[in-house]
């Protein structure tokens, strides 16, 4: 995309800085208010963020120039430099700023498919360039020195695969140091010596916070060592992450959960810990709505921003590590849209049987089209049916009383004739496995069905 073409800021930038100037407390630690900053800095983001679209289709190319404008936009308050490259020669790039005596160092992507954070890191340098002037950010540039890699894994992200480009989980390579990319990290690391880090990912959309809840956001104090021994730093960790779960939970109750703390040898959270910075991982997950992206973009600017806020004000010094323990673990437990209580037909040759249809989802890129364009889409698929009442979803469609088919080209409200069900065959059946539109049916007389909804299996989240 051309710089000319970018999207502009929200209507309201002008407005907002007269009534918004305030966004986090300016009172002393013991005297916040944790929930109302929560929602000061979503209500900030809300009217300053830029619109980039879906953060999948965030690659390297289009990543740069964004950065650059962010860094442009705080002349004198950000610093870049290129760390190192990809195997594959693209840049990897950090940024940083303030003069505080601790230092802190987040990195995102290093999973080329896990993007939500890295616009979310472009959002904060924006308004933290903005808000330069206001008592808060001040406060983060005296006592922080804040050091930002956005997109460890470009080539990933180019491809958006998890793996880097000699198919190396970049996140199990802490230990060999085979991949360029955790080279540069491990270097950084090294130099810099922070006293905390964040590992910002995305998780599954089938995660949960305990059994019900999506798992929005869900946090891990990484452990160094089979024993999950505490120290100073894991406890700052853990209480870092109590912040967090705080502000989070402010804007999306239920849904922040935490990661079981297994030592995992190979992984870079666990040996940055070991190293001596302890690591707050923050996995993004799902969220309900059609704006899910953005919404998830605003809970990371949430819990980022708080979470620095706390460390600049000491504030995190007085959070409870238990309110990090007591987090529901994450679990597997949710799917993206449940079709229940259908009459379902395998179109297979098997007759109807009553049952509960389970999509789970995940973001596609699909390969640029003739005319270069990239497309975005939330892909859902079949993944379990039968009786599913013991799983929870984003989504429930009510099919009591509706006969479920794969979609044969119909339309909502077609009147469609079938015969019999038992000998209806689709060359897309209906089972686990089916990523093809599914049509739901209510018999109007004999032979005769009225299409009354389709469920959309693909949907579009946008295109760059
Ligand atoms: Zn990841």
């Amino acid at each position: 995309m051309n710089r000319l073409t970018l999207p502009r800021p929200c209507v309201l930038v002008v407005f907002s800085f007269a009534v918004l100037g305030i966004w986090l407390s300016v009172a002393p630690a013991s005297a916040q208010d944790p929930q109302r900053d929560a929602l000061g800095v979503a209500r900030v983001w809300e009217a300053e963020h830029i619109d980039y679209g879906p953060p999948a289709l965030l690659d390297h190319a289009r990543l740069l120039p964004r950065l650059d404008a962010a860094v442009k936009e705080g002349p004198g308050l950000y610093q870049m430099e290129k760390i190192g490259e990809s195997l594959e020669g693209r840049s990897i790039n950090h940024v940083w700023f303030g003069t505080g005596p601790m230092h802190v160092l987040l990195w995102s992507q290093m999973h080329g498919d896990e993007p939500t954070a890295t616009s979310a890191l472009l959002d904060i340098l924006h308004i933290l360039a903005r808000h330069q002037a206001d008592a808060p950010v001040q406060r983060l540039l005296q006592q922080l020195t804040i050091h930002v890699v956005p997109m460890l894994n470009p080539d990933g992200a180019e491809r958006f695969q998890r793996r880097n480009a000699q198919g190396i989980d970049i996140n199990r390579d802490a230990l060999l140091l085979q991949t360029p990319e955790g080279m540069v990290l491990n270097a950084l690391r090294n130099r810099l010596q922070p006293a905390l880090g964040f590992n910002l990912h995305n998780q599954g959309w089938r995660t949960s916070a305990g059994k019900t809840k999506p798992a929005s956001i869900s946090l891990l104090a990484a452990a160094f060592d089979e024993a999950r021994t505490e120290t100073p730093g894991r406890l700052l960790a853990k209480r870092t992450c109590a912040v967090i779960r705080e502000s989070v939970e402010a804007l999306a109750p239920g849904q922040v959960a935490r990661y079981d703390d297994e030592f995992e040898v190979r992984a870079f959270g666990d040996n940055v810990t070991k190293w001596g910075t302890p690591v707050v991982l923050i996995e993004t997950g799902p969220y309900p709505g059609d704006a899910a992206d953005k919404d998830l973009i605003k809970l990371n600017v949430v819990a980022i921003l708080t979470a620095l806020d706390a460390l600049a004000t000491g504030r995190v010094q007085g959070a409870d590590a238990a309110s990090y323990a007591s987090l529901p673990i994450n679990e597997s437990n949710l799917f993206t849209v449940i079709i229940r209580n259908a009459s379902i037909v395998p179109g297979t040759g098997i007759a109807p049987f009553t049952g509960d249809l389970a999509l789970g989802s995940s973001r596609v890129v699909k390969p640029a089209d003739a005319k270069g364009v990239r497309q975005a889409v939330q892909a859902l698929r079949v993944e379990d049916l039968g009786d599913m009442r013991v799983f929870s979803t984003l989504d429930t469609v009510d099919a009591t009383g509706l006969f479920a088919v794969a979609n044969q080209g119909w339309k909502e409200g077609d009147v469609v004739q079938i015969a019999d069900w038992k000998t209806f065959k689709s060359d897309r059946p209906l089972v686990v496995g089916a990523s093809s539109d599914i049509a739901l049916l209510r018999a109007t007389g004999t032979g005769s069905y009225t299409v009354v909804r389709i469920v959309r299996l693909e949907r579009p989240l946008g295109t760059s």
